[in-house]
């Protein structure tokens, strides 16, 4: 790979003095991942919009794309209402309610394009879903989804029966509006076009039109929720997130895009390192950087220039750039579709800015300018995609194949010979050790969702029939297991490997580094090397609810958010409640209700002893919070009320407040007299946890817990393992020092386990520096308030599953 730095290669191109343009001609972009969130993620106004149509999607049932039907299907899709305020709108682009009426024409002018509905967005929106293929018969449909599952097991299938499958997803940041608008174009090219019936015959194309239809009538990255969803991947916790996951698992594309902005030139990837080690990478890169030239070819093709139009021209970041532009984590769609057989995956950035302080700044005119060259350079992009998926139909099936097969035969990662594409050096070279297999003790909800969330990625699970051994270990009958021999066992590993710590490979990270499933999400799970057990497929997670038999109290130990999820439902019918240490207790006469949420949500009740400790009120919270904790609290059952800087100086309620979180957006410092005593005089009563740097400045403006909070270098982020053998996850990580008398260490960091930590230039911040120190800490201030301060992050993204218990006993032990 070529020693430049994206930047540098970027100062070479940059426009000359004195071109003329009638309008202001845009510069080139930085070297800055448009992706990029940092760790104060989802601040900038997202608009976080009615949970309930949030709750609705979530419950509708999961999208499957339909293999019995023929082509075309001829769907009449229902029109959204009028919606004049469509961010869409001012850049002349196809506002979200007129593409359903765009789609039925479509589908009108011949008998090649078919339309659906496939799912609901978090604000409700509908997620359309393009097929373009030649007619088709309902024989020759499920004789087509027959070879797919024969690829999908690894075995070949005979030439020129199968048709490849491409995947074009659109506008997954809202605001990056034109994939819509290009997908568009050329499904309207496709329909009539006699040039097209060689490739409608060899070829489905599928259209994810727009992956975010609340950003993009909102005008903003994040859908509904406030997520990022190229970062939800392997989490799928937005609906959105979950329908792409379901398209790529059923439609198994060999080649797919995603369709982003703003970067100028345009950027295709593939990336620089590090790449991801569970990925066959010798497979992918041939394929995926011979894609990206193709691609590279069409776009400069299009003729803009920087001197005419400000458009530059195209750079590869694996051939043009050191680092900075990783495929490591599996959160981005491009870097999740491989493992479900993509073997060419690329985000394309197109190239001229509508977005941020452009779209309120610019004419109009020069808007609409720019959105017209980016929906160009978008569908230049498609089509070269298409031309070349043609060109190299047989090759792709068979590579597409050879990762399956490889996977279902158990074979050993392997080294990539260097220079297998130019440039492909040392420092592009990642491998992994596949285990024989990953074994999940049974019988908790922690286990059981994970189960599910595998099953849910197609990933194959097992359970044990007959009681077994492996590594050293007896495991009883019922017990989960994922036989690593498999074709989707990347995915698999990639999920339940413990991660690398890659600080000493690479020094610019683009986003996470780490995120093991298996360490986060709360349920033990085991890697083994051997495996001799007798097991049978399962297609979902046994129920893990219990109520042991009797007549007398119960406890419920908060150990997994479920359990939160469960206790917060019991408040909530007025349940009485105690609540000590990390135990609620319910009397006997709350059985029925018990075993009621039991059921529900997998939780398990034991005997109680003596019921001890206070009563436990449902928890009324002020949350001065990030999107994705917002949702995560919401989601847990707790009744949490939006609060910041702005809204209490605007004389914020107190009164029906329990606890103050604090990770984001208030600062105490900036509350005006009034604010500050009336937030005072809440400090007197309830209690507070925080979270993070803007937390620890809230701790101290306000005089709670005497601690000095320390920040870890801005970018670190990983998996670490505490003193008392528990995981946690970190981004920006933060401990406490000089801890005074009140105060005491809760979690205490030992090891960093996977993701990327380095110190700071002056040898400050690193994992060296962090270790034995005072990563959570608790006590109780002069006033009396109760107060947790989390220096980690056990709820990002809402991924850290089985993290999500401690913020919930924090809630529950300082509410009182
Ligand atoms: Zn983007």
């Amino acid at each position: 790979m070529r020693r430049t730095t994206l930047l540098a290669l970027l100062s070479v191109l940059l426009l000359p003095a004195g071109t003329a343009a009638a309008a202001p001609v845009p510069t080139p972009s930085p070297a800055v991942r448009d992706f990029g969130n940092g760790p104060e993620r989802n601040e900038e106004a997202a608009l976080v919009e009615d949970a309930t149509a949030a709750l609705k999607a979530q419950a509708a049932a999961p999208y499957h794309h339909d293999k019995t039907r023929g082509y075309p299907r001829k769907n009449q899709l229902p029109l959204p209402p009028e919606n004049p305020a469509d961010a869409s709108i001012k850049l002349g682009l196809i506002p979200h309610h007129a593409i359903a009426a765009k789609l039925n024409a479509l589908q009108a002018l011949g008998d090649r394009v078919s339309a659906e509905v496939l799912g609901r967005s978090a604000g409700g929106r509908d997620l359309y879903f393009v097929t373009v293929t030649a007619p088709e018969s309902p024989a020759e449909v499920r004789e087509q989804e027959r070879l797919r599952r024969q690829i999908e097991s690894g075995r070949k299938v005979p030439k020129n029966r199968y048709k490849t499958p491409i995947f074009i997803n659109g506008n997954i940041h809202g605001n990056e509006w034109e994939g819509t608008d290009a997908s568009l174009r050329v499904i309207e090219e496709l329909a009539t076009s006699p040039q097209a019936a060689t490739l409608l015959k060899r070829a489905r194309l599928y259209f994810n039109i727009t992956a975010n239809p609340d950003g993009r009538v909102l005008g903003q990255r994040p859908n509904g929720n406030g997520f990022d969803l190229n970062r939800d991947m392997i989490t799928a916790s937005q609906p959105e997130a979950r329908a792409m996951r379901q398209i790529m698992i059923d439609t198994q594309p060999v080649a797919m895009l995603d369709l982003h902005g703003y970067v100028n030139g345009t950027l295709i990837e593939p990336t620089t390192p590090p790449h991801g080690a569970n990925y066959e990478y010798d497979l992918f890169i041939t394929n995926t950087y011979a894609n990206g030239l193709g691609m590279e070819a069409g776009v400069n093709a299009l003729g803009y220039t920087p001197e005419k139009d400000g458009v530059f021209p195209v750079q590869i970041p694996f051939r043009d750039s050191e680092e900075g532009w990783d495929d490591w984590p599996p959160i981005f769609t491009p870097q999740y579709a491989p493992f479900h057989g993509a073997v060419a995956a690329h985000t394309v950035e197109i190239p001229l800015r509508v977005n941020g302080s452009d779209y309120t700044n610019l004419p109009v005119e020069e808007l609409r300018r720019r959105s017209r060259i980016n929906t160009d350079v978008a569908a230049a992009a498609v089509r070269a995609t298409y031309g070349h998926v043609l060109a190299n139909h047989d090759k792709l099936i068979a590579d597409q194949t050879e990762v399956f097969r490889r996977g279902a035969a158990g074979e050993p990662s392997r080294t990539v010979p260097l220079g297998i594409v130019p440039g492909f050096g040392p420092e592009d070279v990642y491998t992994t050790t596949y285990p024989r297999g990953y074994v999940i003790p049974e019988g908790t909800p922690a286990a059981a969702r994970l189960v599910d969330h595998l099953i849910a990625n197609d990933v194959e699970v097992e359970r044990a029939i007959l009681p077994f051994r492996a590594g050293g270990r007896f495991y009883p009958s019922g017990t989960y297991v994922v036989d690593m021999r498999q074709p989707k066992r990347g995915l698999a590993n990639v999920m339940l490997e413990p991660g690398a710590d890659i600080s000493p490979r690479v020094d610019a990270m683009y986003d996470i580094s780490g995120w093991s499933h298996a360490l986060l999400w709360g349920a033990g799970v085991t890697s083994v090397r051997d495996l001799r057990v007798l097991a049978e497929p399962v297609r979902s997670a046994a129920s893990t609810g219990y109520v042991p038999h009797g007549d007398g109290a119960l406890a419920l130990k908060v150990a997994d958010g479920r359990d939160a999820q469960a206790l917060n439902a019991l408040l909530a019918r007025g349940v009485e409640v105690t609540w000590a240490g990390d135990t609620a207790t319910l009397p006997r006469s709350a059985r029925a209700a018990a075993r009621e949420v039991a059921q529900r949500y997998g939780v398990r009740f034991s005997r109680a002893g003596t019921a001890g400790g206070p009563k436990l009120a449902p928890v009324r919270i002020a949350a001065a919070a990030s999107a994705d904790e917002l949702f995560t609290l919401r989601e847990m059952g707790f009744a949490v009320t939006p609060v910041s800087t702005t809204l209490a100086n605007a004389g914020f309620d107190w009164n029906a407040v329990d606890v103050l979180f604090v990770a984001s957006g208030l600062s105490y410092t900036a509350l005006n007299p009034a604010a500050k005593a009336a937030l005072d005089a809440f400090l007197a009563k309830g209690g507070v946890v925080t979270r993070g740097g803007t937390g620890a400045t809230f701790n101290a403006a306000a005089g709670l817990l005497t601690v000095t909070s320390v920040a870890g270098r801005g970018d670190a982020n990983g998996v670490v393992r505490m003193a008392s053998g528990e995981h946690g996850f970190v981004y920006s990580p933060r401990w406490f020092t000089g801890l005074g008398p009140e105060v005491k260490a809760e979690q205490t960091y030992e090891a960093f386990v996977s993701g990327h930590w380095r110190p700071n230039q002056d040898g400050s911040g690193g994992q060296d520096a962090a270790k034995g120190q005072a990563a959570v800490v608790s006590g109780q201030d002069e006033r009396g308030a109760r107060v947790v301060l989390f220096g980690t992050e056990p709820m990002f993204r809402n991924h850290p599953k089985g993290l999500f218990a401690q913020v919930a006993r924090a809630l529950y032990s300082t509410s009182q």
